[in-house]
C-alpha cells in the first residue's frame, strides 16, 4: 500500500486542515504527495517542503454569484467558480465544468491535477479550473446562451490570452464556448483570440481539438501496449461515457482495429456485440443531445441497453473511464481483474479510486492515469493558443500529428521517469514526479512568489 512519506506527513496535514470538506483534492493531493516521497529522498534540490506546500496551495480561487433569467421569467442563481491554480510555467489554463456536482473542492481537485497535466505536454501552460454547479440537462438553448453570457459578465476580469485561457470541460463544449467569447469581445471590445479554446473553427478554433481528448488517450493507450509487445487491434474495449473523450477515443481506437463493445451516460450503458456504430453515437449525442439508450432501439438485433448498472460488468482488454471522478471503484475493478482485463487507461479526470488504482497495479494490468492519458486535449488547446498568436490556421493532418508526438512524449517521460525511479510500469508515480519536476524547476527559478 502506498503511503505519504513522513517527511511530507505536515504537508497533507495542511492541506486537509485548510481544505476541509473537499474530498477529491484530498484525494488528487495524497496520490501526487505519495509519489513525492521518492523524489524527496533522492534529490535534495527537491527537498523543499515549502516548496511542494506551495504547488499544493492555488495562487488564487474565486467565486461568484450567476444570475440569470430563465424561460419562464423567473431569476435563477448559480455559483461560479475558477480555481487559479500555478502559473509557473504559463498562463492558467484548464477547462470549465457546467454540472450540478460543482463546488469548490471539485474545481480545485482539477486545477491541481491540471497543473501537473499541462507540465507534461511540455508546452508553456500553467494549471487551472473552473465551472458552476448549473445544470445544462433540458436547458433551451436561449437559456445556455444566457447562462454563458452572465458568467462571462464575471468572469472576463480574471482571464487574457496572458493570464488564464479557460477552455471546456463537462457540459462545456464549442456552442458554450462560442457564447462566452463573444461576451468576453463584446465586454472587451478587443477580438482577443487566444482568451478561450475549444472555438469554433470559423472565429478561430483549431482543427483536431475536438477529436483532441479521445484521440490521446488512445495513442497513449498503443504506446503504453507497445511496452509488453501488444497493439489495440482485435482488443475488446469498453469505454464509458458518450461525450466528447468517449466519443474521439472510440474513433481511433476503432481505426487502430480495435472492438468497442460499450458505451454509456449517465443513465445506462449499452453493449453492441457488433462493435458500436459510431455514426448513431454522434447522430444521438452530437446531433439530438439525445440519451444513449435511444441507441439500442435504433440499432436493433445483437444491442441492448441497461438502465444504471455497471457498464465494468461487460468483459473487456481493455477499459477506458470516460465519464467522471471516481466512477470506476474498487468493486469496479476487482470484476475488471477477474474478467481478464490487460489495460485501463483514464480519459476522465481521476475516474478511477484509489482502491481500484491499486487493485490493477496489483494485478500488473497497465494503467493510464487521466493526468497523463488525457492531457491530449489541453496540448490541443495550446495549439490552438499557438495558431491564435501567429493568426494562422493547421491542417487536420499538421494538428493530429502535434498531438500524436506530444502523446508518445509524454508516454516516454511518464515511462522514463518511472523506471529512474525504480518502479517500471507504474504511469502514476511517473506522471505524478515528471509533472512535479518541471513545475518545481520552474518555480525554483522564480524565487518565493
Ligand atoms: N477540460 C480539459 C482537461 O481536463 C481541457 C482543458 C483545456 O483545453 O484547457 O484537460
Amino acid at each position: 500500500m502506498n503511503t505519504v512519506d513522513e517527511k511530507l506527513q505536515p504537508i497533507l496535514s495542511t492541506v486537509l486542515h485548510r481544505n476541509a470538506g473537499e474530498p477529491e483534492f484530498h484525494q488528487a493531493a495524497r496520490e501526487v504527495l505519495e509519489s513525492l516521497g521518492r523524489v524527496v529522498a533522492r534529490k535534495p534540490e527537491y527537498s523543499d517542503e515549502a516548496l511542494i506546500e506551495r504547488i499544493c496551495e492555488p495562487e488564487r480561487q474565486i467565486i461568484f454569484r450567476v444570475p440569470w433569467i430563465d424561460d419562464n421569467n423567473q431569476v435563477q442563481i448559480n455559483r461560479g467558480f475558477r480555481v487559479q491554480f500555478n502559473s509557473a510555467l504559463g498562463p492558467y489554463k484548464g477547462g470549465i465544468r457546467f454540472h450540478p456536482s460543482v463546488n469548490v473542492g471539485i474545481i480545485k481537485f482539477l486545477g491541481f491535477e491540471q497543473t501537473f497535466k499541462n507540465a507534461l505536454t511540455g508546452l508553456p501552460i500553467g494549471g487551472g479550473k473552473g465551472g458552476s454547479d448549473f445544470d445544462p440537462k433540458g436547458r433551451s438553448d436561449r437559456e445556455i446562451m444566457r447562462f454563458c453570457q452572465s458568467f462571462m459578465v464575471e468572469l472576463h476580469r480574471h482571464i487574457g490570452e496572458y493570464v488564464d485561457v479557460p477552455a471546456g470541460d463537462i457540459g462545456v463544449g464549442a456552442r458554450e464556448i462560442g457564447y462566452m467569447f463573444g461576451m468576453y469581445k463584446r465586454l472587451n471590445n478587443r477580438f482577443e483570440a487566444g482568451v478561450l479554446t475549444g472555438k469554433g473553427l470559423v472565429y478561430g478554433g483549431s482543427r483536431a481539438r475536438k477529436e483532441a481528448t479521445g484521440f490521446g488517450t488512445a495513442f497513449f493507450l498503443r504506446s503504453m501496449l507497445e511496452t509488453r509487445g501488444a497493439d489495440p487491434e482485435g482488443m475488446r474495449c469498453v469505454v464509458s461515457g458518450s461525450g466528447n473523450v468517449a466519443i474521439y477515443a472510440m474513433e481511433k481506437i476503432i481505426s487502430f482495429g480495435g472492438k468497442v463493445v460499450a458505451c454509456s451516460d449517465s443513465a445506462g450503458y449499452i453493449v453492441d456485440e457488433n462493435g458500436i456504430d459510431l455514426s448513431l453515437v454522434k447522430q444521438i449525442k452530437e446531433e439530438k443531445r439525445g440519451r444513449i439508450s435511444e441507441y439500442a432501439a435504433l440499432r436493433g438485433d445483437g444491442c441492448h441497453y441497461v438502465e444504471g448498472g455497471s457498464i465494468w460488468d461487460v468483459p473487456c482488454d481493455v477499459a477506458l473511464p470516460c465519464a467522471t471522478q471516481n466512477e470506476l471503484n474498487g468493486s469496479n475493478a476487482k470484476v475488471l481483474v477477474e474478467n481478464g482485463v490487460k489495460a485501463v487507461a483514464e480519459g476522465a479526470n481521476m475516474p478511477c479510486t484509489p482502491e481500484a488504482v491499486r487493485l490493477f497495479q496489483d494485478a500488473n494490468v497497465l494503467f493510464a492515469p487521466g493526468k497523463a492519458a488525457n492531457a491530449g486535449g489541453v496540448a490541443t488547446s495550446a495549439l490552438e493558443m499557438q495558431q491564435n498568436a501567429s493568426r494562422d490556421s493547421w491542417s487536420f493532418a499538421q494538428t493530429e500529428s502535434r498531438l500524436e508526438e506530444i502523446m508518445t512524449n509524454i508516454h516516454a517521460s511518464c515511462h522514463e521517469t518511472a523506471e529512474e525511479y525504480g518502479v517500471p510500469g507504474d504511469y502514476v508515480l511517473g506522471a505524478n514526479i515528471a509533472g512535479f519536476v518541471r513545475v518545481a524547476d520552474a518555480m525554483r527559478a522564480m524565487g518565493v512568489i
